[in-house]
């Protein structure tokens, strides 16, 4: 069998369909039964910084207890809420999936703390942005092919890594519905799960999240249908109703736009006034007074705030030590000193570490000192 396997005849003509890609940097063969996303998707599965994820910040460092999310487990909330209104919308869902689960696959360890250090240190080489990074992996540091550095991923995957970096939201410039949808899928996991988590781990109390309309809305749709719940099936039910709001507004309205938009290609999207995945005005001043909170009161827990210190100065002492000592790098990492230069290497070999190997590394070397 030679042929292109097919994809579901259920893909509507908007829909980015892989036998349309733009093809690999490194031409290859057609797969016997995978589609080229399907095979994107796969490689990001299989590689070692995809698995590492499991052990990095999305928010809450990992000595608070295994309950809250790592960034592994917010990726595949992302990927689920991304397919289910991918199937709805009839898009390509084996993008939709590769590029949902490479999306914060550029992440340091310790979250945006160390993004913003790594940012600060590598300022001579352009800087760190964890969306960058995330195209840097798959096109260059992910060492598993002979044939060819990276992942060689479709130019549709790629570009729409990029577009994150960006941000363009231009006609001409506008994003595959497919990326439009991981984008939207990401605000909808983390609005709801960093409300849970810090639930859970006492930076909030369920009486400060009653000033927020949308969270009211879902308590009072949950007490509707239960009148005896306990504190927590309250609360995991709130967040399930709370997904619930967001995904359903996100589909209606989306379908509503795709409609009025009349887009019968991935090139019409392109060249569209405005995003067409969206929830609606009323839910997105909703959403944003709901990130405005967590915002303040979780992101900027004083907690939160001296976790993120302490894992800064860490990273900032080991991106000192080994930019004044590149022969102290390991042996694959002095290899790539000549053709990248000392910081970009440094910057390459933090960032690709999980917490947990960072903070062993930084406690060797003061042990050492
Ligand atoms: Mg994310």
């Amino acid at each position: 069998m030679t042929e292109q396997p097919s994809e579901s005849p259920w893909l509507a003509a908007y829909a980015m369909h892989s036998s349309a890609s733009a093809g690999r940097e490194h031409p290859e063969k057609t797969h016997p039964y995978r589609t080229p996303f399907q095979r994107d998707r796969d490689r990001i599965v299989h590689s070692s910084a995809y698995r590492r994820l499991a052990h990095k910040t999305q928010v809450f460092t990992g000595d608070r207890g295994d309950y809250h999310r790592t960034r592994l487990t917010h990726t595949h909330e992302v990927a689920s809420i991304a397919r289910t209104v991918g199937r709805v919308l009839r898009l390509n869902e084996d993008l939709i999936e590769a590029l949902a689960l490479m999306h914060d696959i550029g992440h340091p360890p310790f979250g945006h703390a160390g993004e913003d250090v790594l940012n600060d240190c590598a300022s001579e080489t352009g800087g760190f942005n964890h969306n960058m990074h995330a195209v840097r992996i798959v096109t260059l540091l992910e060492d598993r092919y002979p044939e060819f550095p990276g992942l060689n991923l479709s130019y549709e995957v790629l570009a729409g890594q990029r577009n994150r970096v960006k941000h363009d939201r231009s006609p001409g410039a506008l994003p595959l519905l497919e990326v439009q949808v991981v984008d939207a899928a990401d605000s909808v996991a983390y609005d709801s799960h960093d409300a849970d988590d810090a639930l859970e781990l006492g930076l909030l109390g369920w009486d400060e999240l009653l000033e927020l309309p949308l969270w009211c809305e879902a308590v009072r749709r949950v007490q509707d249908h239960y009148t005896a719940l306990d504190q927590l099936q309250l609360r995991r039910a709130v967040i399930h109703q709370l997904i619930e709001i967001m995904v359903s507004d996100l589909i209606n309205t989306s379908s509503q736009r795709l409609e009025e938009a009349k887009v019968d290609s991935p090139q019409a999207v392109s060249h569209c006034s405005g995003l067409l995945v969206a929830v609606s005005e009323p839910l997105q001043a909703q959403m944003a007074a709901l990130e405005a909170f967590l915002f303040e009161r979780v992101y900027r827990h004083p907690t939160v705030l001296a976790e993120r210190a302490l894992a800064g100065e860490a990273l900032r002492e080991m991106y000192a030590r080994y930019y004044g000592q590149p022969e102290s790098l390991p042996q694959a990492w002095r290899k790539k000193l000549d053709a990248e230069g000392v910081a970009r290497t440094v910057c390459d070999f933090l960032a690709g570490m999980t917490d947990r190997y960072a903070l062993e590394e930084y406690r060797r070397h003061e042990s050492l000192t």
